[in-house]
């Protein structure tokens, strides 16, 4: 489908891309469309006509937290509902960028706009930044109606949103998508719109030897509704520590939803191949097959916010919502 773009709204978060220097280092500033603006006049070739709009505060996107994914999702619902925009170009801090790729796929599930996230390696203006190609890059892909649902454009290539991870802080080819299996557990049923009713407490813990009971507990105790353990290779973890299964099966009793991915960046879970996988499985872990770990937090997030409860966040965390878990 070629459609093209007639109303884009630039949605300027912050991030390096529109940085200056500060006694402190670099750190967002304002006015940034007038720049955009006189830059705009000396690139070849058409682009699409745009309105531009601030997020405020502009943010170093180290700060981002999930409430920004919320503030993030309901400015682009806005801009399609109040604003008629049929395409929505996001610049964003490069730390945080692939999370917020990730929720925003969740959040913005039922939208049929394209949403394209991009940010630069280097400020705009700065000697061989990567910010303009980055930007104009991104601009001209929606034009030319290469864009679905939510991606990112970065460093001259189209990614996809729920698969993306920043594996690099010193290159331009900054984001690549994980080469993880995803396993084809295509949805039959047509997901829920994942409309945000209430914040929602996600938690991540990383299994290390040493990891035990203790950790568990305390996430639990400090409110999580759900736990994402990134186990070892296949999803394995330490299966013969009864104190440890036990803290997990009390916390799945009392309602946090458990969930599992590997933390081999080219892993994925199944539980089936080792005991140690097994029994994390019957301790209530669920399968993130080979989501990335910016994905399946985006994604147990925009569950959880949309008031799902804890059978139903474990029913749609398996299946695929948007080629996250399969092509
Ligand atoms: N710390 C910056 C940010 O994430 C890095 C960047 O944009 O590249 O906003």
């Amino acid at each position: 489908m070629n459609q093209s773009i007639e109303r884009l709204l630039v949605l300027y978060t912050g991030g390096t891309i529109g940085m200056q220097q500060s006694a402190a280092g670099l750190m967002p500033a304002s006015g940034f469309e007038a720049r955009l603006r006189a830059q705009q006049a000396l690139e070849a070739g058409p682009l699409p006509s745009w309105t531009f709009r601030e997020l405020q505060p502009l943010l170093d996107s180290a700060n981002m937290q999930p409430t920004h994914w919320l503030q993030m999702a309901s400015a682009v619902r806005d801009a399609v509902a109040q604003d008629d925009c049929d395409a929505v170009l996001l610049l964003h801090g490069t730390d945080t960028l692939a999370y917020s790729a990730a929720a925003l796929s969740f959040l913005l599930l039922d939208l049929e706009i394209p949403v394209l996230l991009t940010g630069a390696m280097l400020p705009a203006g700065s000697p061989g930044s990567d910010a303009w190609p980055n930007l104009f890059g991104a601009m001209r892909a929606l034009q030319a109606g290469q864009v679905h649902g939510v991606q990112l454009f970065f460093n001259g290539v189209l990614l996809h949103g729920a698969r993306v991870s920043k594996l690099r802080s010193d290159a331009f080819d900054a984001f690549a998508e994980a080469p993880r299996k995803r396993l084809a557990a295509a949805a039959s049923e047509r997901p829920p719109a994942l409309l945000p009713q209430r914040p929602a407490q996600v938690v991540v813990l990383p299994l290390y030897p040493g990891v035990g009971a203790a950790q568990v507990r305390a996430l639990v105790a400090s409110g999580a509704q759900a736990l994402l353990l990134e186990c070892y290779g296949s999803g394995t973890g330490p299966a013969d520590d009864v104190p440890f299964i036990e803290a997990l099966r009390h916390a799945h009793r009392q309602g946090v939803v458990l969930a599992a991915i590997s933390q081999c960046p080219g892993g994925h879970v199944d539980f089936d191949v080792y005991a140690t996988g097994s029994g994390l499985r019957d301790a209530g872990l669920v399968s993130g097959g080979g989501m990335t770990r910016e994905a399946a937090l985006g994604k147990l997030f925009a569950l959880l916010a949309a008031g799902l409860d804890h059978a139903e966040v474990e029913h749609w965390f398996c299946r695929d919502l948007c080629g996250e878990m399969a092509d």
